[in-house]
């Protein structure tokens, strides 16, 4: 792209990262399988090898088309760089492993992917790191809860499984005062619906497995940086302000500034945990980015639809979707997602656990499955599912008791969704 005025969204999902292909002119970016590159001479290697030039080497650390997908959700997130990985999960822990050591915590919201509870209350302890967990509504409680070995907060924007909106604006200014950075985890509301770095965070995290790929074709996920954190503040962040003893003491904030946890993500981070995203991987999701603005739009529009429908049918107690009005997060979605909600909620079914059971085996259109973040509308009954390893307080705490069931509203005719749900909701609750 060329130097000019700022470019809108629907230009950048298509066009930010990516140039004709040089060697060939191809206009849709290449598939790089490769796993390695020629390095034009010894002394180019050397260069590489030290962190003196960019470029490339191994595709466990950098690949052409992965490349171009990280400058792509960098754009878009407004911040200066990416690195994308296997999975959301590998996301997660790529964003802390630069923070965290042994003895340090992470304060993290207590509304989160159940797969993200079970990552920051069990795994991560095996690395000496902890989670506390916390109503980010209470910011007195988020304030209490930091202390002298927090190294992180953590969020999600639009927070599964309720379609709960957090006020990252509120949440930053806390995690400013106490000198830390906020990461926020923007899966379900991506950068359409979205901008954490714009509204102070300091980390954006994805499942790129979700609305950015849109499809359900591949799992993976990003770290994008804002660029603005100062880790040389104070002798918090040692990963990226002392010397690095594998590359002969290079400092990485020193020498790489706002880049420094960009670049530390991909020398130390990819290099050393591996958990790579592999460039098919990238292709798909580039597929899918170049649609996501057109997608979240309909995601929105049909979500509205669904739940106003859901809310005003007899056999449901109530639905958990900010887009509506008589929710008591109205006001926040309003102020903080002006374009909308997201396409995820929860409603809770009179008939109890029994009835969810009934109600997705009777789903046609619907698919019963643990992912969400599609074209095509899924449900699942979290509490014998993606929550299942969590204590009944945990799964209350996460808005998924054994009567509520979640949605991910996909792009299909609302219609079709509403009708489906009318007689999938008569075979659940006679
Ligand atoms: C799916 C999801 C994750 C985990 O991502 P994977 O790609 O499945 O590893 C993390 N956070 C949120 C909000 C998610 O929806």
């Amino acid at each position: 792209m060329t130097d000019g005025p700022a470019l809108g969204f629907d230009t950048l999902q298509i066009h930010a990262g990516a140039t004709p292909d040089p060697a060939t002119g191809a206009r849709q970016t290449p598939i790089y399988q490769s796993t390695a590159y020629v390095f034009r001479d010894a002394d180019h290697a050397a260069a590489l090898f030290n962190l003196q030039e960019v470029g490339f080497i191994y595709s466990r650390l950098t690949n052409p088309t992965v490349a171009v997908l990280q400058e792509r959700l960098a754009t878009l997130e407004g911040g200066v760089g990416a690195v994308c990985c296997s999975s959301g999960h590998a996301a997660q822990i790529m964003a802390l492993f630069p923070l965290m050591g042994p003895g340090k915590n992470v304060v993290a919201s207590t509304r989160l992917y159940g797969g993200t509870v079970t990552q920051f209350s069990q795994t991560i302890k095996r690395f000496g790191w902890s989670a506390k967990f916390v109503d980010t509504d209470d910011l007195e409680a988020v304030k209490a809860a930091i202390d002298d070995d927090t190294r992180a907060v953590f969020c999600e924007s639009i927070a599964n499984p309720g379609g709960y909106v957090t006020d990252i604006r509120a949440l930053a200014d806390v995690a400013d005062a106490a000198g830390l950075p906020l990461i926020v985890d923007n899966t379900s509301a991506t950068p359409y619906l979205c901008n954490p770095i714009a509204q102070g965070a300091t980390l954006v995290v994805h499942s790129t497995t979700k609305y950015l790929t849109g499809n359900g074709t591949v799992t993976g996920g990003v770290v994008i940086d804002s660029g603005k954190f100062d880790w040389s503040a104070n002798d918090k962040f040692p990963s990226l302000s002392a010397p690095e003893p594998a590359y002969h003491g290079l400092k990485f904030h020193e020498t790489f500034g706002g880049l420094a946890f960009t670049f530390h993500g991909i020398a130390i981070g990819l290099r050393d945990l591996g958990m790579t995203m592999n460039p098919q991987a990238a292709h798909y999701t580039l597929m899918g980015v170049e649609t996501l603005s057109l997608r979240m739009q309909r995601h929105v529009e049909n979500a509205i639809k669904v739940a106003t429908w859901l809310e005003n049918d007899d056999r449901v107690d109530y639905v958990t979707y900010a887009g509506l009005p008589s929710s008591p997060y109205a006001e926040r979605a309003e102020r903080c997602y002006p374009k909308g909600c997201g396409g995820l909620f929860t409603f809770a079914v009179k008939g109890g656990y029994e009835a969810c059971i009934k109600l997705v085996d009777s789903l046609k259109i619907f698919s019963h499955v643990a992912n969400l973040g599609d074209t095509r509308s899924l449900i699942i009954h979290s509490a014998s599912t993606t929550h299942r390893q969590l204590t009944p307080e945990q799964q209350e705490a996460a808005g998924a008791g054994p009567n509520v069931v979640r949605v991910s509203i996909g792009i299909e005719n609302a219609e079709d969704l509403i009708a489906d749900l009318d007689q999938a909701l008569a075979a659940a609750c006679g």
